[in-house]
């Protein structure tokens, strides 16, 4: 690693908690890997300060910033301009210093979508399962919209948030794309062989033994099961699916992309396949 100097670069992760946070050890790893003056910090932001730290960031001229919970729809208020993306999905986890302060980016969405293509698993023409109805599923309904998925079941706990979700995201693609269902009407949705897309919070460190679906006969029509979660590296939805004799994904992966993405947004620098590779195995150890 550069011993900063003059010349060092500063990016950094804004949020409430930070302490946990995975990205510093990415970040830094990928400076390291193309020989990059910079280096990357976490900021515990308190809330009402939101404002004061995206200008402070600018202020000490920082490069970029990460933006994670619970500030990722509030920072846009505090852009300057705004990727197109991710204005349509309504969150922002990358800021990337521009002409008189900060363009916003969602690097999350392409970075599933890069892990997916990674694992194998095919989007276009596809029927897609989302589990929840949060900013994070919301967000994969978007992403799927903007691939060429076939269309979207939402099941979440609360029916009417599901509902919410679909209507949007129906009027984004100007037809029925996205329909809601609540947790237990899963039964209702077509076909077999699915893919879910597990975007609730259940089963998440340290409630690792949560799940939003427990009936094994959910379990059987799953083909692939992508759990975003990462923490903990298998989770129950995880064992679940390969019990049903599906395949199962964790969210490692689109951590990574996402981090890859917002670095190659910084930098100007093209991650390669190997260091994204060797991030990934670095991630199953940390975990
Ligand atoms: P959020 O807005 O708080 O939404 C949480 C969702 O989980 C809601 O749909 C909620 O249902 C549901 N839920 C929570 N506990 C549940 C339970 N016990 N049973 C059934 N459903 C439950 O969260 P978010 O921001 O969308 O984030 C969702 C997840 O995405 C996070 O937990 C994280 O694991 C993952 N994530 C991964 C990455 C990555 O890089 N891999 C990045 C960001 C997020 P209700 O509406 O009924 O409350």
């Amino acid at each position: 690693m550069h011993t900063p100097d003059g010349h060092t670069r500063t990016c950094g992760l804004i949020g409430h908690p930070v302490a946990h946070t995975l990205s510093p050890l990415i970040q830094n790893h990928m400076a390291q890997a193309t020989g990059q003056n910079l280096v990357y910090l976490p900021f515990p932001v308190a809330a009402g300060d939101l404002g004061a730290a995206v200008r402070g960031a600018l202020a000490l001229d920082f490069l970029g910033l990460n933006v994670t919970v619970p500030y990722k729809s509030d920072v846009i208020a505090h852009l300057t301009e705004i990727d197109p993306l991710a204005e349509r999905i309504g969150a922002v986890n990358t800021l990337v210093r521009c002409q008189g302060g900060y363009k916003g980016y969602n690097t999350d969405m392409p970075g599933l979508y890069r892990a997916m293509k990674q694992d194998g698993v095919e989007i276009a023409g596809r029927e897609v399962v989302i589990l929840g109805a949060g900013g994070v599923a919301r967000a994969v309904a978007v992403m799927l919209l903007e691939k060429g998925a076939a269309g979207v079941h939402l099941l979440n706990r609360t029916r009417d948030k599901a509902r919410a979700v679909a209507q949007e995201v129906n009027r984004m693609a100007g037809r029925p794309f996205a329909r809601a269902y609540a947790l237990e009407d899963y039964g209702q949705i077509p076909g077999e062989d699915w893919l879910v897309v597990q975007a609730t919070s259940a089963g998440m460190h340290p409630h690792r033994e949560d799940v939003p679906v427990e009936d094994p006969a959910f379990y059987r029509r799953v083909e692939i099961g992508y759990d975003l979660i990462f923490n903990p590296g298998v989770t129950r939805f995880m064992k679940l699916t390969e019990s049903g004799g599906g395949r199962a994904y964790n969210g490692a992966r689109m951590l990574v992309y996402q981090g890859v993405i917002a670095f190659e947004l910084w930098t100007g620098t093209h991650i390669s396949q190997g260091t994204a590779d060797e991030l990934c195995r670095m991630m199953a150890q940390a975990l």
